[in-house]
Order: C-alpha cells, then sequence, then structure tokens
C-alpha cells in the first residue's frame, strides 16, 4: 500500500474526528507486516505526527470552509489582514489551528478584502434604510466621537462662530431642517455666505464627516462625467458656489 494510503487509513481507525468521537472509534485492527511476522495493533503503527503529547491520535479538525471562516473573522471583528492574522495567531494559541491553516492555504490579501465587503456590505445596506436624521441621531449617540485634543473643543468653537455672527440656532435650525426635507423641498438647501476665511467650511465640516457628501470636483478622472459621483451621496456641499446676483434670493 502506498505510503500516503497507509496514512489515511490510520488516521480513519485511529484518530477521532468532531462527528467520531474516540468511544466510537475501532481500535481493534490489526496491521500485517511485510515480512510476514506477528501483526501489530495498528494503533501501534500511528506515526508520530498524528499522536499528541499523551501518545493519543489527535482529533481531526474538518478544514475551515472559506465561508465558515469569513464569519469568524466578521463575528469577532477582524476585518482587515493585519487583524485576522493576528486574531488567528491568537486561537492557534488557544490551540485552534483552523483559521491559521485556512490562512496558509489561501490569498490572505483577498480573502482580509472579501471579509471586509460582506462587513460594509451589511453596514451600507442597514445605512441606506436610514433617514438623515437617523444618522445624526446615531451620530450624536456616539457612533462619530470628536478628536479634538480637549473634549468638544469644535463644538464649543463653532457655537462662538454662530454667536459672532448672530446664527446661534438659526443656522442649526435651517441645517436640521434641510436635512429632515431632503431635495425638491423649499427648506432643503441653505446657504452659507461670507467673506473667504470666515469659518464657513468649518461650521459645515462635520456634514462631511456624518454623511456620505458629495463635494465636487469629481475625482479627476471623472471629469469629463459632471456629478459622476452624486449616486449615493446624503448631503452635497457646494463649496464657492457662484451664482449672478440680481438682486433678489432663488
Ligand atoms: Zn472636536
Amino acid at each position: 500500500m502506498k505510503k500516503s494510503a497507509t496514512a489515511c487509513v490510520h488516521r480513519y481507525y485511529c484518530c477521532p474526528t468532531e462527528e467520531k468521537p474516540p468511544e466510537r472509534m475501532d481500535r481493534e485492527p490489526l496491521q500485517w507486516v511485510a515480512d510476514g511476522g506477528v501483526p501489530k495493533p495498528l494503533l501501534q503503527c500511528v506515526p508520530g505526527r498524528l499522536l499528541g503529547k499523551d501518545g493519543e491520535p489527535l482529533m481531526q479538525k474538518r478544514k475551515m470552509s472559506p465561508v465558515q471562516a469569513m464569519e469568524l473573522c466578521r463575528e469577532n471583528d477582524a476585518l482587515s489582514e493585519k487583524d485576522i492574522w493576528a486574531f488567528a495567531e491568537q486561537l492557534r494559541e488557544n490551540g485552534d489551528k483552523g483559521l491559521i491553516g485556512y490562512l496558509m492555504e489561501t490569498n490572505e490579501a483577498r480573502f482580509a478584502a472579501k471579509v471586509a465587503k460582506a462587513a460594509g456590505a451589511k453596514a451600507e445596506r442597514q445605512r441606506d434604510k436610514m433617514t438623515r436624521v437617523q444618522i445624526l441621531e446615531n451620530a450624536a449617540g456616539g457612533a462619530i466621537r470628536c478628536t479634538c485634543a480637549e473634549p468638544d473643543e469644535c463644538y464649543h468653537q463653532m457655537k462662538a462662530q454662530l454667536r459672532r455672527n448672530s446664527l446661534d440656532g438659526p443656522f442649526q435650525r435651517l441645517v436640521y431642517t434641510a436635512l429632515k426635507v431632503g431635495r425638491c423641498k423649499k427648506e432643503g438647501s441653505v446657504a452659507l455666505t461670507g467673506e473667504s476665511d470666515s469659518g464657513k467650511t468649518f461650521l459645515l465640516r462635520p456634514l462631511g464627516i456624518i454623511y456620505r457628501a458629495y463635494k465636487p470636483p469629481d475625482p479627476e478622472k471623472a471629469g469629463n462625467y459632471p456629478l459622476m459621483t452624486l449616486p449615493g451621496k446624503e448631503v452635497i456641499c457646494f463649496n464657492d458656489f457662484a451664482y449672478e446676483w440680481d438682486g433678489k434670493l432663488p
């Protein structure tokens, strides 16, 4: 019998699996020896690599399938290549080599990209079902955190900027209403005018952090197709918006 086939026989009769626990195994078979000597119990012929430290055959684990690997990574928030390796290594240290075994046999960069894509797709779908106001509430509830060295510094700066321009209150109301009613409604847009460097962009910047915002110009390559990146956006921010002034508001 070929060496690989012999190893299969040893595995089949001697190494338990998840479906076939040790107590359900038949370890009686004997191995006949080539020189015609006395047959030995098969268990005694099992190669060392199939045995654990205690001399007992190791439990065979079924190879992890791509879907199992993906689910495991997603459930444990291992979404980047680096995190996936770290997580696999942590499992290995705890005696579970399933994921690391899978990674060794796959293109891990491609696998990581798929895991991230699958996780992102779910988040995007959930997001698509949310209204702008819900997204705002979600951000305010902690989904987006202020990263200023002094907590809420940006908020206080914005409030001060609005107060200086007598806009504290009306500005927030107008922006909130525009977010709520959306396009095609009279209150659906807010125009902020003023001298350059007077803080207009600073006041509107959070919208670009909280929302998927369309900010022209479109990427360089899309130059021939204006508004190409507009689909799927939740707010539109026109900076330096130019119009002809006839003394009347549009
Ligand atoms: Zn801040």
